[in-house]
């Protein structure tokens, strides 16, 4: 037998059955194998002292009075009897299940799995097993048609005619040696059926060590590949323009915008793609690193794009640009645009008259044509798909790629989803930035926050007031934004022209919107979570979050982050009466720190990294077995190892590996 084979050769193995399998995606003996269990049920036996109310557990006993069978009501029935563990005796419960008394016998010693009470001192019982099982019963997602005991079988089946031994081995000798590794046939048999919990943890080190490792080692070899001296444009940057200009900003770089902007610079110069992602919290000066940045390739002839995802963010970036480089030609290209003036601006882009451009997704469509295209650049790189931004690198000879985002995304992550990018971190504020001042109240004191909210108008304050999030109905979004909004409005009649903003509106009724706040027609906004984007209003210095235990910390920050743009004081309130514990943690965190890197790292701890960027389209990996957060020691070792290996010219056989790995000084022991 070949663990190639179909599962048709285990004796008894017919065509039904085999389409059954297929649903779950298991053709093959070795499909099968590596159908690893999702969890699973531990057996072991416990003492009724240890156990807590409401936990389900298995208990051992001797019974001790026979089983009775009460009938009651309409066909419902109960089966008690009493179970002696030690010298405590406890009365177990079987509902509707009057067939259980034949296995029940005066004086026999069983194992019943169930739910304790510990008032009434009683289990309800779930299952009688026949003996005492093995301590851990793997549990496999099925599909209609399977049941657990049957894939059980089968699998049972395939282990004892010892085809797992020709599993063949994925990870080199060396690294196995390396980390005390089991084989891939040993770990195989021991995810199944570990013998017990120790072994069951060697062979999930060994899983997800491997699982890792391969996702880092193509990573790390993309990266690699980019480096290359070869693979992208050397642009060679005029110095002591760049430093000209630097020194002429009516402010000093903080120390983290002089740190990524050598990074950058440096990729740049280099001839190697430069592949940046810069991350910094709203207001931390990433803007003007980029435009710096685009300065830079201008100094060497190459043009520049910015890509941003709203009309009204080109608008703001283009009308920045201008005020730094006023002798510079700089274009804005935006789908609203009239045909002919976009046919004008196109065709200066395409002879090179223009410098820089920035612009929507208009930049990357088929009639724009770049004229030496050096330098692309994406701000709040999360809001295009991978394939926008592949198209508007495409648009260029293999164009450097920085990526902007404001979104901060914990290291953890950030050397998964973005390992084969380089990362540059503004960690620092500029100076005389006032913190935003966070409070969390109640909805019983939103009277006075609106008491204050009025003395605040008063001295020419904006408010942005963000409406419930309704997860599951965007319907119901809107119908809480629309009433929060005639609220308002009845409240402040006469003091303030009250907005509104949701996700139904059109892109260009949004910003027609928002613009109309930044030039104080209205005073307060009420919105839905559409606000998010980085819009500047640096006027704007109060931000209500209502229901705010609804978001998660990471969408908090962000929304925060729209107030505290100017040198004015700016507070965020969060009025929520939060019923979970997490969403009084949440709460608290956020009243504590302003740091979005702290708020990352505890918004993964709390939700797991799917849920913070949507595995799917952020291109985060989805893995069998391993969880880039849980995992993170292993992750990290995987990634050491990898880069170490990719960094030799000749690293594809196990032979040139050896040597590599085992040089490699010893640094985080995972286990
Ligand atoms: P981001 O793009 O990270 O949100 P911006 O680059 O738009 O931040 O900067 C926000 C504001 O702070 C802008 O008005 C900008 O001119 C100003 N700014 C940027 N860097 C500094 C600095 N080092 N010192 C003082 N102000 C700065
Ligand atoms: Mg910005």
């Amino acid at each position: 037998m070949n663990v190639r084979e179909p599962l048709s050769v285990l004796k008894g193995f017919g065509p039904k059955s085999a389409e059954k399998f297929q649903k779950l995606g298991i053709y093959t003996l070795e499909d099968l194998l590596l159908y690893y269990p999702f969890r699973y049920e531990d057996f072991k036996s416990k003492s009724v002292f240890e156990l807590i109310d409401g936990e389900k557990a298995v208990i051992t006993g001797t019974v001790v009075t026979p089983a009775n069978v009460q009938y009651y009501g309409f066909k419902r029935n109960r089966l008690g009897f009493k179970l002696k563990q030690g010298e405590a005796v406890v009365s177990v419960s079987f509902f509707n299940q009057p067939y259980l008394a034949d296995k029940i016998e005066l004086g026999q010693e069983i194992a019943v799995f169930g739910k304790w009470d510990s008032a009434k001192q009683s289990i309800t019982g779930m299952k009688v097993l026949a003996q005492v099982e093995d301590d851990m019963q793997p549990v496999y997602r099925v599909a209609q048609g399977i049941s657990q005991a049957s894939l059980v079988k089968v699998i049972k089946a395939v282990f004892d005619t010892g085809v797992h031994l020709e599993l063949k081995e994925t990870l080199p000798q060396v690294l196995m040696d390396k980390y005390r590794l089991m084989t891939r046939s040993q770990a195989t048999a021991a995810m199944h059926f570990p013998k017990d919990l120790a072994e069951y943890k060697q062979a999930l080190r060994r899983v997800k060590f491997e699982e890792l490792f391969y996702f880092q080692m193509n990573l790390q070899a993309l990266k690699a590949e980019n480096k290359s001296e070869s693979n992208g444009l050397a642009i060679a940057y005029d110095e002591q323009k760049v430093q000209d200009k630097i020194a002429a900003l009516p402010f000093p770089l903080t120390g983290a915008q002089k740190r990524s902007l050598d990074e950058i610079l440096a990729d740049m110069r280099s001839g190697g793609h430069m592949n940046r992602l810069l991350q910094g919290d709203v207001g931390s000066g990433k803007t003007v690193i980029a435009s710096l940045a685009m300065y830079a390739a201008y100094t060497a002839g190459f043009q520049s794009a910015m890509m941003v995802p709203t009309e009204i963010l080109a608008e703001q970036h283009y009308l920045s640009l201008q005020e730094l480089f006023p002798d510079l030609s700089i274009a804005i290209l935006t789908s609203g645009m009239k045909a002919a003036v976009k046919r004008t601006v196109l065709s200066a882009i395409a002879d090179g008259s223009i410098d820089m451009i920035v612009g929507t997704h208009a930049l990357i469509q088929d009639s724009v044509v770049y004229h030496k295209l050096g330098l692309v650049i994406t701000d709040e790189q999360h809001r295009f798909g991978v394939n926008q931004r592949r198209l508007f690198r495409e648009k260029g000879e293999n164009p450097d790629v920085l990526m902007m985002t404001a979104t901060p995304i914990p290291r953890t992550l950030a050397i998964t989803a973005f390992g084969e990018m380089d990362v540059s971190i503004i960690d620092e504020l500029p100076a005389g930035r006032k913190p935003i001042i966070t409070r969390w109240v109640k909805h019983q004191q939103l009277d006075s926050v609106l008491n204050w909210v009025k003395s605040e108008l008063a001295k020419n304050a904006q408010v942005y007031v963000i409406s419930p999030l309704i997860e599951e109905s965007e319907a119901l979004d809107l119908k809480n934004a629309v009433a929060l909004h005639q609220e308002l409005s009845e409240y402040f009649a006469g003091q303030a022209t009250v907005a509104l903003m949701h996700g139904r509106m059109k892109n260009d009724e949004k910003d027609a919107i928002m613009q109309d706040f930044k030039d104080k027609k209205s005073q307060i906004l009420v919105s839905t979570t559409v606000i998010e984007v980085g819009v500047n209003v640096p006027n704007a210095t109060i931000m209500i979050i209502m229901d705010a235990d609804r978001f998660g910390l990471s969408q908090l920050h962000q929304l925060r982050g729209r107030v505290g743009r100017g040198s004015k004081q700016s507070y965020a309130i969060l009025v929520a009466n939060p019923k979970t514990d997490s969403g009084k943690e949440r709460m608290k965190i956020m009243t504590e720190t302003t740091d979005g890197f702290v708020l990352a790292e505890a918004d993964l701890k709390m939700r797991g990294s799917g849920e913070i960027f949507g595995t799917r389209q952020s291109g985060i990996p989805e893995f069998q077995v391993a969880d880039i957060v849980e995992d993170y020691n292993i992750l990290e070792e995987a990634r050491r190892v990898a880069s170490e290996i990719v960094k030799e010219k000749n690293w594809q056989t196990d032979e040139q590996w050896a040597p590599i790995v085992q040089n490699l000084k010893e640094k985080t022991d995972f286990d």
